[in-house]
């Protein structure tokens, strides 16, 4: 097997196991990009080491619904549409919502916990998880070359709101029979102790609603089904009106609400029509933008770039994580909605969010309940795969059979070992706009050169017999810092690189465009400290 994605990241999950010739793939999500680089849209996994082999691939099982799950699967797609998609009702419901923005119409296979199925040479069994996210599953792959019990995404909430339990029954039972590769869910095992149940958050939403002088604005990811049902019901018991906010959130609630994963009390959903003639205090929204997502409801409010303005007295709840990478976007949304008024309430000052993985203690359990022989942790950092990996020692794992990797190592699992026995590319692959895969390391390179030192460009006349400048060069930049003197001092080192060149016989407009880059480049760091992005361009006279 070779994990093209979610190793040593959090995100762009993908897992791919190989049989006798064939492929399954264990999920196919996307990676949200951080801000050193700038303009990618999303970051898939690397499909290279698949790409001449996709007619060999059995089906993609999605163990759930989130985009760091199943974000990559259009694209994926594209390339071979008609792979079956193998997933809950909710995971298939979400995921075709948005192959029809593709225009695709996928192969889907429902299944539920307890169903087997084969897949080709893999003999898949669902077992049920929980999640931040209704319908979430593990999945148990036996192959002739043994048992792989992969958990997906989960925790072990006792309480939660559906009554569906991670089921340790049946993670005992495969233990039984014998594990002989276990992959976990790596994202709170620096976390100690047990994730708290989802049902405590009562009390701190029930403050807001009771406190609330005017409306209730309530930003989550637009997938937490529960997280909104909760919020629905107390909005309920305190008399507002709902009101969903943003394409994810209405299109995502519509679905849930529909195959009955979400219940809406009578006459409680109303639209913005409706909803703005209501007095202030009997108005609840619940919109997108948790993350700080400059397009998303909320950071356009707070950029005073959306219908609905924020207004004082407003209370803004902000019921979700905060995903590492995005503090920045999100600390400036609090800041703005503060100015205009609102007070806001997260999780940095009250109880309005729970974590939607395993925390030490519950993987502590798992690895005691299932008893593996060999452990990948999955899902998170090296920080957090090496703390996942630490735990699973602790509980009797040996050490040998415990194997962190990266993204792209290929993990044999022979006789019931596992070994590393490879390395295939898994590197980052950029949507960037309408290209896919594009963009490079070396644009992204680029484009934080242009915001960072800014952009000097040179236009040479250089007379073609003599080798020398013609006229006096042209300069253009931008976020350079400068003036109409700045560049006369660059014009005597611009003369001297192009005398140079001329004696020793060097020619051609791409070997003179490099020598007066050089030029400039070496003057703006002697004189500025600044290193812009140089364009010289040399026109023959
Ligand atoms: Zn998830
Ligand atoms: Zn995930």
């Amino acid at each position: 097997m070779v994990a093209l994605g979610g190793l040593g990241e959090i995100g762009r999950n993908m897992t791919v196991f190989e049989h006798a010739g064939r492929l399954l793939i264990v999920d196919c999500g996307v990676l949200f990009p951080e801000e050193h680089q700038p303009g990618v849209d999303v970051i898939l996994p690397d499909f290279t080491s698949i790409r001449d082999r996709l007619d060999d691939v059995e089906a993609i099982v999605l163990t759930h619904g989130h985009e760091d799950h199943i974000g990559g699967v259009p694209y994926l797609l594209r390339e071979r549409p008609d792979i079956p998609l193998v997933g809950s009702k909710l995971t298939l419901a979400f995921i075709d919502a948005k192959l029809k923005e593709h225009r695709i119409r996928p192969v889907k296979v429902e299944v539920s916990e307890g169903d087997e199925l084969a897949f080709g040479p893999f003999d898949c069994e669902f077992v049920a998880v929980n999640h931040s996210i209704p319908d979430s599953l593990a999945v148990a792959i036996r192959t002739a070359a043994g048992l792989v019990l992969h958990t997906g995404d989960f925790k072990m909430d006792q309480f939660p709101l559906d009554g569906r339990i991670t089921d340790l029954r049946a993670f005992a039972r495969l233990g039984e029979e014998g594990v002989d590769l276990f992959l976990t869910d790596s994202t709170n095992a620096e976390v100690p102790g047990f994730t708290t149940s989802e049902g405590e958050l009562v009390p701190a939403i029930e403050t807001v609603f009771r406190t609330a002088p005017r409306r209730v604005i309530v930003s989550s990811f637009a997938s937490h089904v529960h997280r909104i049902q909760q919020i629905l019901d107390v909005a309920h018991a305190h008399g507002r009106k709902v009101a969903f906010v943003g394409r994810s959130m209405v299109r995502n609630m519509g679905i849930a609400q529909e195959l009955g994963y979400l219940t809406v009390p009578p006459g409680l959903l109303v639209d913005m029509k409706a909803l703005e003639k209501l007095p202030a205090d009997r108005v609840c929204l619940v919109c997108t933008g948790s993350q700080g997502e400059p397009m998303a409801a909320l950071s356009r409010m707070a950029n005073r770039d959306h219908v609905i303005r924020i207004t004082e007295g407003d209370t803004v709840l902000l019921a979700s994580s905060l995903i590492p990478g995005n503090e920045n976007a999100v600390y400036r949304v609090i800041n703005e909605l503060t100015r205009w008024g609102a007070n806001v309430v997260h999780k940095g000052n009250a109880k309005v969010h729970v974590s939607g993985h395993a925390s030490a203690g519950e993987l502590a359990y798992c690895y005691n309940v299932v008893r593996p022989r060999n452990v990948l942790p999955v899902h998170g950092e090296w920080r957090h795969l090496k703390a996942n990996a630490d735990i699973a020692v602790r509980t009797g794992v040996h050490p040998r059979g415990v194997v962190i990797a990266e993204d792209g190592v290929v993990v044999d699992l022979v006789d019931g070992r596992v070994r590393i026995t490879g390395k295939v590319p898994a590197g980052n692959v950029y949507v960037d706009g309408m290209t896919v895969g594009g963009a490079t390391e070396a644009h992204l390179r680029d484009r934080r050169t242009l915001a960072n030192e800014g952009v000097i460009s040179v236009v040479a006349i250089v007379d073609a017999d003599t080798g020398l400048l013609a006229e006096e060069p042209d300069f253009l930049a931008r976020g350079f810092v400068h003036d109409e003197a700045t560049f006369e001092d660059v014009v005597p080192l611009i003369e001297k690189a192009l005398a140079k060149a001329a004696e020793e016989g060097v020619g051609g407009a791409v070997q003179l465009e490099q020598l007066i880059a050089r030029a400039v480049g070496t003057w703006a760091n002697k004189t500025y400290r600044r290193s812009p992005m140089i364009i010289p361009i040399v026109v023959d006279a």
